[in-house]
C-alpha cells in the first residue's frame, strides 16, 4: 500500500515530467481489480459461469478482486462502481445494462485513475481500455443457420418464423440480430420462408418473453413453424407456450448459453439448439487483460472493434462460438461446462 509519502514522492516525479503514475491502473497501487455483473435472470451464466471463472482466475494469479451482481438495477449498478471505486480497486469490469448508464460508470472510473474493460457487452460510446467477448455475429449467424437446419431436417415447407430478440439496450441482442438477419432475411425475400413476428424483449426478461411468444403464436393463429430465440432463457420461455399447446417438439426453437435447462431441451427434443461459448476461455482473457492494466501493462491484443457511436477502435478479444445440437450435447459436458448430472437427473 502506498503511504502519504509515497504519494507525496510519485507527486514529485509527476511534477518532473514522469507522469507514469497518472496511467489508469497504474502501478503504484495494490492490484485489485472490481467487476460488476449485470442481473441473474437473464441468464444463468453470470452466476454460474462467469462469476465462478473470473474468481478463479484472479485467485490463480494472487491478484485480489470484488465480484458483485447489480441484479438488473442500474442505480445498484451505479452505486457498487462507486464504492468500487472508493474501495481502491484498480480495474473495473463491468457488463453494462445499458450504454448509457455503463458509459457513466466507465467515464467516472477513468476520471478516477481507475482502468475499465468492458466484459462481454460493449458500451456504445464508452471509453473501457478493452472489450472481451465473442464474435456476436457469428453467435447470431450460427442460431440462423441452426434454424434453418432443424427446419430442414423437419422439411417444413414455407415455414413461418417468430423472432424473440434480446434486449434493444444490449448492443449484442443488435449483434446477433444481425448475424441471424444475414442467414434468414434472404429466405423471407425469397418468398422460401415468412416472418411472421419480429419482437424484442425488454431486460432479456424471460416472464415477459412468454407473454410475448403467447401474443405471437394468437396473432399467427397458432401457425408458428421456426422459433429464433436469441437465448436460452427466452427459449425456454417460448417452450413452455409451446408445451400449453402440445407443440413443443414440433417447433424448433434456438437459443444460446448452453444453459443446463436449455441442454435437458436439447436431448428432449424440445429445442432445436443452442450456442455454446467457452466462458472459461472469456473470463481467462479478460482476467489476464484486467491484472495486466492493474500492474500498469498494457498488452497488444491483435485486434480492434469500431465502437458505432463514436468511431473509437476499441481494442478487443473476440472469441469463437460453437454450435451444439443433441448429437454434441457431450462437447460442452467434456469441456467441464455443465456437469452430466446437471443435465441428466431426470432420465
Ligand atoms: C450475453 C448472453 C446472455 C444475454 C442475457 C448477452 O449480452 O452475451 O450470453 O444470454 O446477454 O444475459
Amino acid at each position: 500500500a502506498v503511504g502519504t509519502v509515497g504519494l507525496l514522492a510519485l507527486g514529485s516525479l509527476t511534477a518532473c515530467g514522469d507522469d507514469s503514475s497518472n496511467e489508469p491502473g497504474g502501478s503504484d497501487k495494490t492490484p485489485k481489480i472490481g467487476v460488476i455483473l449485470p442481473d441473474s435472470k437473464s441468464s444463468v451464466r453470470w452466476e454460474s459461469a462467469d462469476r465462478k471463472f473470473l474468481k478463479e482466475a484472479f485467485d490463480a494469479a494472487g491478484v485480489e478482486s470484488d465480484i458483485q451482481n447489480a441484479q438488473g438495477d442500474k442505480n445498484a449498478f451505479q452505486t457498487i462502481a462507486d464504492q468500487m471505486i472508493t474501495s481502491g480497486v484498480t480495474v473495473l469490469m463491468i457488463v453494462n445494462l445499458d450504454s448509457g448508464t455503463g458509459k457513466a460508470v466507465l467515464d467516472k472510473a477513468k476520471s478516477q485513475g481507475v482502468a475499465t474493460i468492458d466484459y462481454d457487452r460493449l458500451t456504445l460510446g464508452g471509453s473501457a481500455e478493452y472489450y472481451v467477448s465473442f464474435d456476436n455475429v457469428a453467435v447470431g449467424k450460427l442460431q440462423g443457420e441452426g434454424l434453418v437446419k432443424c427446419l430442414t431436417d423437419a422439411k417444413v415447407e414455407k415455414p413461418a418464423i417468430a423472432y424473440l430478440n434480446g434486449s434493444p439496450t444490449d448492443n449484442n441482442a443488435t449483434l446477433f440480430k444481425e448475424g441471424y438477419d444475414s442467414v434468414l432475411k434472404p429466405k423471407f425475400d425469397a418468398g422460401e420462408y415468412t416472418q411472421v413476428a419480429d419482437d424484442s424483449v425488454p431486460d432479456w426478461d424471460n416472464a415477459q418473453a412468454a407473454t410475448i411468444f403467447e401474443q405471437q403464436l394468437t396473432k399467427a393463429s397458432g401457425k408458428i413453424d421456426g422459433v429464433l430465440s436469441a437465448n436460452d432463457g427466452l427459449g425456454n420461455a417460448a417452450i413452455s407456450v409451446l408445451k400449453k399447446n402440445n407443440l413443443n417438439g414440433k417447433v424448433p426453437v434456438t437459443g444460446q448459453d448452453a444453459d443446463p435447462q436449455a441442454l435437458q431441451n436439447i436431448l428432449a427434443g424440445d429445442q432445436c439448439m443452442t450456442v455454446y461459448k467457452a466462458v472459461k476461455k472469456e473470463a481467462d482473457a479478460a482476467a489476464e487483460l484486467a491484472i495486466g492494466l492493474a500492474k500498469g501493462q498494457r498488452k497488444e491484443t491483435g485486434q480492434t472493434v469500431k465502437d458505432p457511436d463514436t468511431g473509437r477502435d476499441v481494442p478487443s478479444v473476440l472469441l469463437t462460438p460453437a454450435a451444439i445440437y443433441k448429437e454434441n450435447v457431450k462437447d460442452v459436458i467434456a469441456d467441464g461446462y455443465v456437469t452430466k448430472d446437471q443435465i441428466c437427473k431426470d432420465e
